[in-house]
């Protein structure tokens, strides 16, 4: 295994050398340590993800470590982060905290031994915290986005939409008679055959689009900067790649075909919040069982066109 990498971000080349001799006294070792002596590039580094940990200094020329890390964290930065500072105060230690901070430590004070437990702690704490982050936004058997965080997704989403002027599309996606392989096969099975469908609606959308379990057999994508018609093209070709793909279950030689019924809606062109949008999607997505299932109906409002 390659060593650990702690990244210091600091413009005081006395610190690089200084902490470089108290991370050799590590008794956890080996560690690499990576240097960072500016805000740009400490911050590229801290976003590359791929540190365990990083050592901050507060004050940092003339910009600050707090803004930094504010930066990081608002681009989904993960790395557990401890601040290094000349002096301690409350106010320090508050605004530390508030930034998203595992600790911090006053510079005159630290020995290797003190160093190296912090640093324990903070990646300890930011394991959970990434645990707990995990659990409160993720659906437990599919991975895909929960119900609760695709709705604080769709609301950002909307006030983007709106700052911006851009439009975005909604897909809500429902497997079609999903019940008869509960009841044919069992929920195990019930269960492969939803992990099946989540995996593939996640591995055709772009990046930046999000999926969601929305219900029991109930998906939502939300697809942005796109319009409903570049969205109904994207959700056939998901169609067309599921009718070659049917679910296997090797532990109970099956091999089952699956189809799928959706409605999707644009905003602003069919609702006006992400509520509406939402009552919009889903009234396409009845009509689509309505009308025979294994089909994408397009919004109500112009569904006629
Ligand atoms: P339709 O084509 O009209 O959508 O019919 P359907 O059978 O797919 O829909 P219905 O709403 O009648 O049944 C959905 C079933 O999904 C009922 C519920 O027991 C099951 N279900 C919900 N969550 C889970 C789950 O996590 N695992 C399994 N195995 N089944 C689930
Ligand atoms: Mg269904
Ligand atoms: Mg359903």
């Amino acid at each position: 295994m390659p060593p650990r990498k702690i990244l210091l971000i600091d413009d005081d080349r006395l610190q690089h050398v200084l902490l470089q001799g108290f991370i050799g006294k590590f008794r956890s070792g080996p560690w690499e340590l990576d240097i960072a002596a500016d805000y740009a590039s400490g911050l590229k580094k801290l976003t590359s993800g791929r540190h365990a940990v990083c050592l901050l200094d507060y004050r940092l020329g003339e910009r600050d470590g707090l803004e930094l890390l504010r930066e990081a964290r608002t681009a989904g930065c993960t790395v557990p982060a401890v601040f290094l500072t000349a002096d301690a105060s409350d106010e320090i230690d508050d605004a530390a905290m508030e930034a998203g901070a595992m600790d911090y430590l006053v510079k005159g004070e630290i020995t290797p031994r003190i160093l190296e437990q912090s640093i324990r702690y903070a990646r300890k704490l930011g394991e959970t915290l990434a645990k707990l982050q995990q659990m409160a936004t993720r659906d437990a058997l599919t991975g895909l986005l929960n119900r609760r965080e695709f709705h604080r997704i769709l609301e950002d989403e909307c006030l983007r939409s709106i700052r911006f002027g851009h439009s975005f599309a909604l897909a809500m996606v429902d497997i079609d008679h999903f019940k008869k392989f509960n009841d044919t096969h069992g929920h195990q099975v019930g269960d492969e055959v939803l992990k099946h469908v989540a995996s593939l609606l996640a591995g055709q959308v772009r990046s930046v689009d999000r999926v969601a379990r929305y219900g029991g057999e109930e998906f939502a994508i939300l697809m942005v900067e796109t319009d409903r018609r570049v969205a109904i093209e994207g959700m056939e070709r998901i169609y067309a790649l599921l009718a070659e793909t049917p679910c296997i279950v090797p532990a109970s030689n099956l091999t089952l075909p699956v189809t799928l019924s959706a409605g999707v809606a644009e905003l602003p062109r069919d609702a006006s919040d992400g509520a509406e949008l939402i009552a919009t999607a889903d009234a396409a997505l009845y009509a689509a069982k309505k009308a025979g299932r294994n089909r994408i109906m397009a919004a109500h409002r112009t569904a006629a066109e």
